[in-house]
Parts: C-alpha cells; structure tokens; sequence
C-alpha cells in the first residue's frame, strides 16, 4: 500500500497550505507611504521602540511590486483616490490592506466634498483599525490579528471566500 493510500485525504495539502501561510504571515512588508498624521504613530511603529521588525516587518519597501501590505495611514482626498488605487494595483497577490484611524475609515472628521468617506470605496479593506490616531501598539495589535488572518487563508485565488466559509461554519477563530 503507498504513502498515499495511508494517509488521511488532503494532509499534504493542508502541511503545504499551512508552510506557505506561515511563511506570508512572517514577512508582510508594508508600501511606504502615509497619508496624514496617522502615518507619524505607523512610523513610530516601525522604530526601534516599538520594534516591528520582531514581527518580520523591519521593512517598508518603497515599491509596491515588494509590499504585501498597504497601511492606509490617513485621510484619502479625492485627488489621491486614484494614486492609492494604482499602488494597489501594482502590488502582486496575495496582498492586504489596513484602514488606519477613523478618517482612512470613514472620513472622520472630515466630513466634506475633498475627503474619501471611507478608503473600502477605492479598495478592499482586510482590518479596520479605529482611533484618532491610534496609538503605534493598536498598530501593531491590528497587525497581528491580520497576521492570525493571513495564517488561516486556504490557497487560490479563491482564498479569501474560502476563508469566509471556514470562518462561517466555526472553523477558524
Ligand atoms: Fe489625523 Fe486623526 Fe485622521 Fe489620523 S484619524 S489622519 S490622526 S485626524
């Protein structure tokens, strides 16, 4: 009999999914750039203080083409609509993005014709993180929540469904 009749069905796969989710989770590098004045408590974060690099996120690259994450640190006028898509756009799959304070998530206080009322009208939102601003550890909390996210995404280009589905029947936290 082989291996593979001895074996429960799926249990490569599910080591293979779980290897590779591990390696993701362990290095989310994030696209350099801030918006407003959140993007001074995401900076602090990336200091020596509060050390994000612990996480494997010592980097934030200046190109999107090597970022996985997009940390939306500010208010989005409408002018910069447009730019943040196009950074978006040309980071590669599989990749996430982090609504940082109360304006990149609804306007906030900017409740006007040049604001964005909510930056998930220009792209999809994986972790809202409230605050004005949030302290650099919300930062790093919402981080590792994202991180306990991306370790449970089965792989495909249909990932993130399945992850609801798992999420739906009680499977993952
Ligand atoms: Fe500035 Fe507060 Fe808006 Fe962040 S949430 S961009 S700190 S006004």
């Amino acid at each position: 009999m082989g291996i593979e009749e001895k074996l429960p069905a799926g249990i490569l796969l599910t080591s293979v999914e779980k290897l590779v989710n591990w390696s993701r989770k362990s290095s989310v590098w994030g696209a350099t750039f801030g918006l407003a004045c959140c993007a001074i408590e995401m900076m602090a974060a990336g200091g020596p203080h509060y050390d994000m690099g612990r996480w494997g996120m010592e980097v934030f690259r200046a190109s999107p083409r090597q970022a996985d994450l997009m940390i939306v640190a500010g208010r989005v006028s409408q002018k910069m609509a447009p730019v943040l898509r196009q950074i978006y756009d040309q980071m590669a799959e599989p990749r996430w993005v982090l609504s940082m304070g109360v304006c990149a998530s609804s306007g906030g206080m900017f409740n006007n014709y040049a604001i964005v009322q909510g930056v998930d009208h220009v792209v999809p939102v994986d972790m809202y993180l409230p605050g004005c601003p949030p302290r650099p550890e919300m930062l790093i909390d919402a981080v590792l929540k994202l991180r306990e996210k991306i370790g449970h995404e089965p792989l495909g280009p249909n990932g993130r469904k399945m992850l609801e589905a798992r999420k739906a029947r009680g499977d993952v936290p």
